[in-house]
């Protein structure tokens, strides 16, 4: 599933090919994704120039003057720049075609992404609930540990709720923990001030490294038959249980947490 890195990873590789560039037409192959494709989705957006390319939370956002185009790749979505035209394939639902050639082609196995448009996205349904962004100024040691006074969740469904905090998916929840040494069963409220410093670091400092990561990948994005797919960077407790932890060589352990597998070491996480 792309995680924040690889959909921030995406804008970086698309921008450069969209942004200043006019919309000729959007071709929609398949729209049954997540929730159907507007019929005037083409109608409304051809002849627009592309103002912007921005992200919030795991939502692309194409800016144009007749409304934003919002992109979620869902569970297995995918998106490229083709600078010339290639015949499409199964599950290549969705081609953005520019003006003066090129095309961004969306292919998505599971169809659980989205192409949505939203005349003022900051106020638009999906948008509007979302907490701040991981990477941004309003994620503070200070605010993490405000959220989380009187929480009886664990520390881990906290930080994987898109309320608190967008974009800290499964694999980065579960790094973040192991680096900052708080169990991801320990109750939210539960855990100390001090603690929530070095929390935030740690989703910072995964994120990051994904992203770091992420940049060699930028290529990808752009021509080519393959997909762009997704990168992992190497993990330090996600996937590990039964192996030694990198800290202390205990065996890692695994849990199931709100329907989510969690892995942890059970003892320099507490
Ligand atoms: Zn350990």
């Amino acid at each position: 599933m792309p995680e924040l890195p690889e959909v921030e990873t995406t804008r970086r590789g698309l921008a450069p090919y969209v942004v200043g560039r006019s919309i000729a037409s959007i071709e929609v192959r398949e729209p049954r994704l997540r929730w159907p494709v507007a019929k005037n989705l083409s109608k409304t957006l051809a002849g627009q120039r592309i103002d912007a390319l921005e992200r919030r939370g795991k939502y692309l956002l194409f800016t144009t003057k007749a409304g934003t185009l919002l992109v979620h790749l869902g569970m297995s979505g995918s998106l490229r720049y083709l600078s010339e035209p290639l015949a499409h394939g199964q599950h290549d639902h969705v081609d953005l075609r520019l003006t003066g050639g090129g095309c961004l082609r969306f292919n998505d196995p599971r169809r659980f992404g989205s192409w949505l448009l939203a005349s003022r996205p900051e106020t638009h349904r999906l948008l509007e609930p979302l907490g701040p962004e991981p990477l941004g100024e309003e994620f503070t040691a200070d605010y993490l540990w405000k959220t989380s006074r009187g929480r009886q969740v664990a520390i881990k469904q906290h930080l994987m709720n898109g309320r608190i905090v967008v974009g800290v998916g499964n694999i980065y929840a579960s790094e973040a923990l192991f680096r900052a040494q708080i169990s991801p069963l320990r109750p939210a409220g539960r855990v100390a001030r001090a603690r929530f410093g070095p929390l935030v670091d740690a989703v910072r400092d995964v994120l990051n490294d994904a992203l770091e990561e992420g940049g060699t990948t930028l290529r990808n994005y752009v021509d080519g038959n393959g997909n762009p797919g997704y990168f992992r960077q190497s993990l330090d407790v996600y996937e590990r249980d039964g192996q030694p932890c990198k800290r202390c060589k205990t065996p890692i352990k695994r849990r199931v947490q709100g329907q989510r597998a969690t892995y942890y070491c059970p003892r320099c996480q507490r």
